[in-house]
């Protein structure tokens, strides 16, 4: 198969796996068939297939094919104990209040459960079921490690780094240093909340944490209903008419079975997009929705006349970047008052916002630290989950439970994506103020700038873009805007 016809098959194959994830997430189709469009295109991820692309990676197209057909030649290979471990977790329930509530399900009820006590016994169930799995976890692992070496690299972890071109462990010397950074302001606004939470802080756990700042609030400012027209209005702001984009598909209605968290799903690039949500309302709830539809905007945008590589393949750190870019106007004060009338926002709407960044990033900041030590295997397995403790644990200042050491790992290191899309949106959203003023988003010449960004679809990487743009790629803008005033 020569590199178009693998670059039309791969498109096709995407095209169906992602129809499957939307149909099977948003709860319109109960089971989840990915096996039978493997199968269909299991030419495109054969040893062969995958080793002849490996070789042909001179040039950019080239690379971007390369490090998909690995990824999925990977996925294939290890779907068995994937599909295993998914089905138990589906299975799987715990005890609360005195039912049996499905593992799933309480993962969510764990940031919405305001008691104490029933929250502390949730997490312990929680945690339980998760330690269940860690040996099918362990094996999957064992199994990238070897199917990295299979392919002539070192290790997993070699394998990622060369084929995303990410340089991970250079990322995680920074993201260490960003984190001593920011050491004393995070310290400080999580005591806060935790006190504000009637909760000690050396007591406290991450789910704690979590439900501090990620429980609904604000819901009177950020009522449910508002949400579709802040968006079209918000966008239009920047002169794209969101009705009028006939390939942004919005799935908002209540459908059982519908995944509870927004997500977005590129069925195919630029021709059908979709973002799937369940209003709930709230400051964390339009955060999110703005997130999606950044995902929905930089693809549906994305020029339909790209080479395939450059409209579903490449670094997903640019894509993520566009998502934070849109999701970071939701705590502006000139669009809470611009867009939603909220004339005199309150104060603790910002510390919470300041919160949550602060976490995220330090959590992810501490998770590529683990997970170069997990794919390394610079660490013994049987002290991997202190070390997760430990590490994760300095990271978000509060107990983090060890049984979640093989749980709260994403495959392909995506973690450095999302480190990746921090830095380049930290030094875009400086771009803008400085380029179109303070609230950017209501000028039709930013808007026409970032259509011009997103029109080159996910061509570039993270850093290519910023070096491209003029703009500093690092550490010191992120952290800037982390501890920035409020
Ligand atoms: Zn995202």
């Amino acid at each position: 198969m020569n590199v178009a016809q693998y670059t039309q098959r791969a498109e096709q194959f995407t095209e169906a796996l992602r129809r499957e994830e939307y149909l099977h997430f948003s709860g319109i189709k109960s089971d989840y068939r990915t096996e039978e469009i493997f199968e269909k295109f299991a030419d495109l991820f054969s040893r062969e297939a995958v080793l002849a692309r490996l070789g042909d990676r001179e040039g950019r197209d080239g690379r971007y094919l390369a490090e998909f057909a690995a990824r999925h030649h990977i996925e294939q290979r290890l779907r068995g104990l994937t599909e295993r471990i998914v089905e138990a977790e589906r299975a799987a329930h715990v005890a609360y209040d005195g039912e049996r509530m499905p593992f799933l399900r309480a993962l969510g009820q764990l940031v919405q459960e305001p008691d104490h006590g029933r929250r502390r016994a949730l997490e312990e169930a929680v945690a339980d079921v998760m330690s269940h799995h860690n040996e099918w976890r362990a094996q999957r692992m064992a199994g990238q490690r070897q199917i990295a070496q299979e392919l002539g690299f070192e290790d997993y972890r070699a394998l990622c780094e060369d084929l995303s071109g990410q340089p991970l462990r250079a990322l995680g010397r920074e993201m260490a240093l960003l984190a001593e950074d920011t050491q004393s302001a995070y310290r400080e606004r999580i005591e806060e909340a935790l006190d504000g939470a009637g909760i000690a802080p050396p007591e406290a756990t991450d789910w704690d944490l979590r439900w501090t700042v990620l429980a609904p609030r604000h819901t009177r400012a950020f009522p449910r209903e508002r949400l579709l027209a802040a968006a079209e209005a918000t966008l239009a702001g920047m002169g794209v008419v969101l009705s009028e984009q006939a390939n942004v598909q919005l799935d908002l209605e209540a459908r059982p079975g519908k995944s509870p968290r927004p997500f977005c799903t590129p069925v195919s690039v630029p021709g059908e997009v979709w973002v799937v949500a369940s209003p709930r309302g709230g400051w964390v709830d339009f955060l999110s929705f703005f997130h999606e539809l950044g995902h929905a905007e930089h693809f549906a945008c994305t020029d339909r006349e790209l080479p395939g590589p450059y409209r579903i393949m490449g670094d997903e750190a640019l894509t993520e970047a566009f998502a934070f870019l849109l999701q970071s106007v939701v705590l502006d004060r000139g669009w809470l008052r611009e867009v939603l009338g909220v004339k005199t926002p309150p104060q603790s709407l910002f510390r919470a916002g300041q919160l949550l960044s602060l976490w995220y990033v330090r959590r992810y900041a501490g998770k590529i630290l683990y997970e170069l030590d997990l794919h390394g295997g610079d660490v013994q397995p049987a002290e991997m989950a202190p070390h997760y403790a430990r590490l994760l644990g300095e990271a978000v200042g509060v107990r983090v439970a060890p049984e979640a050491y093989l749980f709260d790992v994403d495959d392909w290191f995506y973690c450095a994506r999302y480190l990746r899309a921090w830095m380049l949106d930290a030094c875009l959203q400086l771009h803008l103020r400085e380029r179109f003023g303070p609230v950017w988003f209501r000028s039709p010449e930013a808007g026409q700038w970032l259509l011009s960004l997103w029109r080159r679809g996910t061509e570039l990487r993270a850093e290519e873009l910023a070096a491209e743009l003029g703009l500093q790629f690092g550490i010191a803008p992120l952290r800037d805007r982390l501890l920035g005033d409020l």
